[in-house]
């Protein structure tokens, strides 16, 4: 038997991420003629849309739900690529956007949206300000990306965009697409802000970077642990009620029952009933069958 003829662990090790894409799952949806040169877009479910950076290591999904009066974009990715250029080939309803939280892998295109909804906490009101380019420049640095940026953008340049926000949701609020129901969930801890979108009639839960399956970063200094470990099981305990969560990086649908697995794996690192590896980052990483946890070292 041939052991990947010439692939020594070395070599295997400099494979860099780029070189494992596509991911596995996600060669079950197909591309749609929306994509473009740095967005793939998928439909994930009847007026859901996927829209994907893959060629950038943060591998975002923002996400585009359609109703009868208006649509509403979940999170608007890098501010790499045009994700309004995209948004408006898919619809030509009128966008609201939504944020799953502030952090700046999702809300790099919100300055081009005219109606920003957002959650009404400090992290909230000091992200909305933007970033410059010294807290961003590493996302658009040669490592970070797997094809060179979109024409017209250049990498010296690449910053966040201040944004207004013009309605503020919390806990409950529902929004009424025509036809669909989203509600927000509050469910802090990634950030402050972090919530997640319910679509109770449909099953679905859009769960932003408080689950997704891949390295799950708890290690910012706006992550709370005991406010996340209390989130992730209240969404444990929803997860029977659905059918796929879409998450914010990586793979757009996932097996609700994770979060019970996330829940449990929390638990486990609790208890010390699970080793981390420490890195050379000052991180530890939980790493379990679906996803990884990373966190500080105590
Ligand atoms: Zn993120």
């Amino acid at each position: 038997m041939m052991l990947f003829g010439t692939c020594t662990p070395q070599a295997e090790r400099e494979l860099r991420w780029c070189d494992r894409l596509p991911r596995e799952a996600n060669t079950q949806f197909q591309k749609l003629n929306y994509s473009n040169y740095w967005f793939e877009v998928y439909q994930v479910q009847n007026n859901i849309y996927a829209i994907y950076e893959p060629y950038q290591w943060q591998e975002v999904i923002s996400y585009l739900i359609i109703g009868d009066e208006f649509a509403l974009l979940f999170d608007t990715g890098n501010g790499i690529g045009d994700i309004k250029e995209v948004v408006k080939e898919i619809t030509s309803l009128p966008i609201r956007v939504l944020n799953s939280h502030s952090h700046y892998d999702h809300v790099g295109g919100n300055a081009d949206f005219d109606f920003v909804y957002g959650m009404d906490t400090e992290f909230t009101q000091l992200r909305k300000q933007g970033l410059p380019h010294e807290r961003v420049a590493e996302e658009v640095s040669p490592e970070a990306l797997c094809k060179s940026l979109p024409e017209n953008v250049i990498a010296e340049e690449h910053h966040i965009r201040p944004y207004e926000i013009d309605e503020y949701v919390s806990e409950g609020f529902t929004i009424n697409l025509g036809n669909r129901l989203v509600e927000v969930i509050a469910i802090p801890g990634h950030t402050p802000d972090a919530i997640g979108l319910w679509d109770k009639e449909n099953g679905l839960l859009w769960t932003g970077d408080t689950f997704y399956q891949g390295a799950i970063w708890l290690f910012a200094k706006e992550t709370n642990l005991e406010d996340y470990k209390h989130s992730i099981n209240r969404l444990a305990e929803m997860s029977k009620s659905l059918k796929h969560l879409l998450p914010a990086h990586n793979i757009p649908l996932v097996d609700p029952s994770l979060l019970v697995e996330l829940d449990e794996a929390l638990v486990q690192i609790e208890n010390e009933t699970v080793k981390g590896v420490d890195s050379t980052d000052g991180r530890v990483h939980f790493t379990f069958d679906h996803f990884t946890i990373l966190m500080n070292k105590n």
